[in-house]
């Protein structure tokens, strides 16, 4: 699919909302870190659970200072930024900032758009609907493949060919079949150990 990106230079974004929380996904779970959640998202996943993020012109555009300052006062060491697809802007100025001021950067991205910015931690989570560029696969420090039905595991297999070594395999069920993928995935990992299960785990503390 041919897509193209909103005009901007980085220095605002569409900014969904924002919050610091505990990590409830992936090899960071249980880590504090503080959440931005930027605007657009053309993907369409029906399951998606931030149906509110997919149009930028509904929220603000705030400048990354600002951004930059909220997370200095929350006394974050870390940014986990989500979306929406973060990487429908350009991310550069926003990681430069808050690298220099000591903050990690974590990325949450299906890949479907050119990677922008500098990141300590990718994690990939392809949708079927829009695959990932195949120039981010082999930069994922995490691959999360959610799990709903259909071909998820087979899909998972080959994007597992297209990372690097070492890079963390997940399968997290989509959460609102949780109950009836669960034990398919456990089945799955313990005959493919080289995988992991995610859960959301900020889902079940009840937390955003
Ligand atoms: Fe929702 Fe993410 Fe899918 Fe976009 S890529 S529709 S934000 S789940």
């Amino acid at each position: 699919m041919k897509r193209s990106s909103p005009v901007t230079d980085g220095h605002r974004l569409p900014l969904v909302e924002e919050f610091y929380s505990i990590q409830g996904e992936g090899c960071n779970t249980g880590k504090a870190a503080y959440f931005i959640r930027v605007g657009g998202c053309d993907i369409c996943c029906s399951w998606c659970d931030t149906k509110y993020s997919w149009d930028a012109g509904l929220h603000p555009m705030v400048g990354i200072d600002v951004i930059a300052s909220n997370v200095l006062a929350a006394g974050a060491d870390s940014v986990v930024v989500t979306g929406g697809e973060p990487l429908m802007w350009d991310m550069g100025p926003l990681c430069e900032l808050l690298r220099s001021k000591g903050i990690k950067t974590y990325l949450e991205t299906s890949g479907a758009f050119p990677l922008t910015g500098s990141w300590d931690w990718i994690t990939l989570s392809p949708k079927r609907g829009s695959p990932p560029l195949p120039g981010i696969l082999p930069l994922a420090d995490e691959l999360k493949v959610v799990i709903q039905g259909g071909t998820d595991f087979e899909d998972a297999e080959i994007y597992k060919e297209k990372v690097k070594p070492g890079c963390q395999l997940l399968l997290q069920p989509e959460w609102s079949r949780y109950s009836e993928i669960i034990a398919e995935i456990t089945e799955y990992v313990k005959k493919n150990p080289g995988w992991r299960v995610s859960l959301q785990a900020h889902k079940f503390m009840h937390i955003p």
